[in-house]
């Protein structure tokens, strides 16, 4: 069992949103009331909190349920860190937020009443609405252009991980090829890197301008804007989709390794400003977290693996040069001769290292990290 924040558009009514609007008020207003109260008197527990200001915030006419969510948003530790609520957002709770599945809708206790408000949802979601075993309640946040979402917490039956009996798949990243399998799968890179190049300009030329005064107009500070915004969502894209595929093509009790690559970013600072870019192009920790919860939900283990000489070391006998790798390409092997297609052999090597039979010798698995889906930052998470 695992609780996992869902976000889905919400599609209000003009009668809804000034409810909605009238609510996310109130609400910061609440919270700013109990912040002052708790900085006033240096208390910031939870329960001597609530003695405060709970008959204040009803009388604000915040209903029951909304006060104790305020007095929870503020009695925390991080509460004495906030300066200042804006009314952006909301917090409901398993009595003030149900819903419809069968005609998609949410139900909020707002501060006028109970609102039936329709949703937007996308196949993903609709899938994990309906596998959600109960919804713990939710955040709603108003977005930028005035969009409303609902942040749900659900909790959702997953397969444990069974280990040991499934296959141990290998991943290498890159750039030409974006990730290869040790199963022999392939997804090319072309697309997501002739898009970037593109973006990589388009925000040069953009920047040349902004940085002579007299063409610093609003509407191409809004270029900007939305030119960081639609890479941002096509990359996010991609990613959903590179990850989505990967765990597609594994079963329930595989194990996927993947490059540890979380120290790896200084080993590039010989490359030039494009390849960097392109190179960073990975959002790796943002790529792993993808991959981790999409493989929790389907019952697959993630691990984390050595990345050092992935690509150099022969598969067959062992041996480990750098003129291993004949080209991007290419990988063979000076001392037996053995002949591959490089990103499969560092997929192999992945796969090995994280503790598989591979072909010819095999070495002990040094497995640095194995990634649970509890450690994550659920609150991050998009679908
Ligand atoms: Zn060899």
């Amino acid at each position: 069992m695992q609780t996992l924040t869902l976000r889905c558009t919400l599609r209000p009514t003009p009668e809804q949103v000034r409810a909605l609007e009238a609510t996310v008020e109130l609400f910061a207003e609440g919270c700013n009331h109990a912040l002052r109260v708790a900085k006033e008197r240096g208390e910031f527990r939870r329960f001597r909190l609530h003695h405060l200001v709970y008959r204040d915030l009803r009388a604000l006419g915040l209903s029951a349920n909304l006060a104790v969510q305020v007095i929870a948003r503020v009695g925390r530790r991080k509460g004495s860190r906030a300066k200042f609520y804006r009314p952006t957002s909301c917090t409901f709770d398993q009595r003030t937020l149900s819903l419809r599945l069968k005609d998609e809708t949410i139900s909020l206790t707002t501060v006028r009443g109970r609102m039936l408000i329709l949703m937007k949802l996308g196949n993903y979601q609709r899938e994990l609405l309906n596998r959600a075993k109960s919804i713990q309640g939710g955040v709603l946040t108003k977005g930028a252009k005035g969009k409303w979402y609902i942040h749900l917490h659900l909790r959702v039956e997953t397969p444990e991980p069974l280990g040991g009996g499934g296959k141990v798949v290998g991943v290498d990243l890159g750039q030409k090829a974006l990730a290869t399998l040790s199963t022999g799968l392939q997804f090319s890179g072309g697309p997501l890197r002739g898009k970037r190049l593109h973006y990589l300009r388009k925000r040069a030329e953009v920047r040349s301008k902004l940085d002579r005064p007299s063409e610093r107009t609003k509407g191409l500070k809004h270029l900007w804007e939305r030119l960081r915004g639609r890479e941002a969502r096509f990359v996010n894209h991609t990613l959903h989709t590179l990850a989505k595929r990967i765990v597609d093509s594994l079963e329930p009790g595989d194990t996927l390794a993947i490059e540890d690559l979380t120290g790896l970013k200084d080993h590039t600072t010989k490359r030039g400003k494009r390849e960097r870019y392109l190179h960073n192009l990975w959002p790796y920790a943002r790529f792993r977290f993808f991959v981790e919860y999409k493989a929790a939900l389907k019952g697959i283990k993630v691990v984390a693996v050595d990345p050092h000489h992935t690509s150099q070391e022969c598969p067959r006998c062992g041996h480990v040069a750098k003129e291993n790798r004949r080209s991007q390409a290419l990988f063979r092997c000076t001392a037996c001769g053995f002949q591959h297609n490089a990103d499969w052999v560092a997929a192999h090597n992945i796969a090995r290292r994280a503790g598989s039979m591979g072909m010819g010798r095999c070495k002990p698995a040094r497995i640095l990290r194995v990634s649970s889906f509890h450690h994550l930052p659920l609150e991050s998470l998009r679908l």
